[in-house]
């Protein structure tokens, strides 16, 4: 079981990292509209693939915002630590590794096994 020491030190890490992606995708935003002034031909392959690499960047980070602010949540709601598919408590060794997990590690990997076959 976690201890609300634990609990705190997690939550003060996610907040850490939900300014950061924030701050990020907000300066990426900024990056998108320099470049739509610029109309310029010259590496447009080389910024067509950046481009690319930018949103996939931004993609990841706008689901990383959302499951930070839903672990936030669960804090809050002081439903936190626990797996939502088996219900047991998701070891602490986990959380301060991925503090955003929804899962144990049992479930995880069952989930990611399951998703890999249709991949
Ligand atoms: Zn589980």
């Amino acid at each position: 079981m976690i201890s609300d020491q634990q609990i705190e030190t997690i939550r003060l890490q996610l907040v850490e990292q939900l300014n950061e992606t924030e701050q990020r995708l907000e300066q990426d935003s900024q990056l998108f509209k320099d470049k739509e002034d610029s109309g310029d031909d010259v590496d447009r392959a080389n910024q067509e693939e950046s481009q690319q690499l930018q949103l996939n960047r931004r993609q990841h980070d706008l689901a990383h915002v959302k499951s930070i602010k839903d672990a936030l949540r669960r804090i809050e709601e002081q439903d936190y630590g626990f797996c939502e598919g088996c219900g047991e408590d998701i070891s602490v060794a986990r959380l301060n590794a991925r503090p955003e997990s929804r899962y144990c590690i049992d479930c995880q990997d069952y989930r990611e096994r399951k998703n890999s076959q249709y991949a």
